[in-house]
């Protein structure tokens, strides 16, 4: 898809409203390859250089997220990431599998969730 600035802020909006649903902090959006190489390297620690191969990156304890518009095919697909990438904000301990695609699928489908609490 091509960035442009109509593009960006829709992607803002989307991100503010998935955000509020999933009762985390707006993260902060990066756009392009460039924008992560701008980054400080504590940031993006491990996921820099190799950032232009996946459709999003969450760099989670810093609450930044790389949503790689260049790679993306279409805008089902840039929804999905942007709903992936705030699962893995909302839900930091879970990995990818079966319990992490279906948190996917319901935040797509509209449910809230409570704010995350760290377990003692
Ligand atoms: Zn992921």
């Amino acid at each position: 898809m091509k960035l442009d600035s109509d593009l960006r802020f829709k992607i803002l909006e989307k991100v503010g409203i998935y955000s509020a649903r999933f009762s985390i902090s707006e993260p902060k959006i990066l756009f392009t390859t460039k924008e992560v190489l701008d980054m400080p390297k504590e940031v993006t620690e491990g996921r820099r250089t190799s950032a232009y191969k996946y459709l999003g990156v969450s760099y989670i304890q810093d609450n930044v997220v790389f949503i790689n518009v260049r790679k993306m095919p279409d805008e089902k697909i840039l929804e999905n990431t942007i709903v992936h990438e705030l699962i893995h904000m909302r839900f930091p301990y879970l990995s990818h599998g079966r319990k992490f695609n279906k948190l996917v699928r319901r935040g797509l489908a509209g449910w809230t969730f409570k704010p995350y609490t760290k377990r003692h």
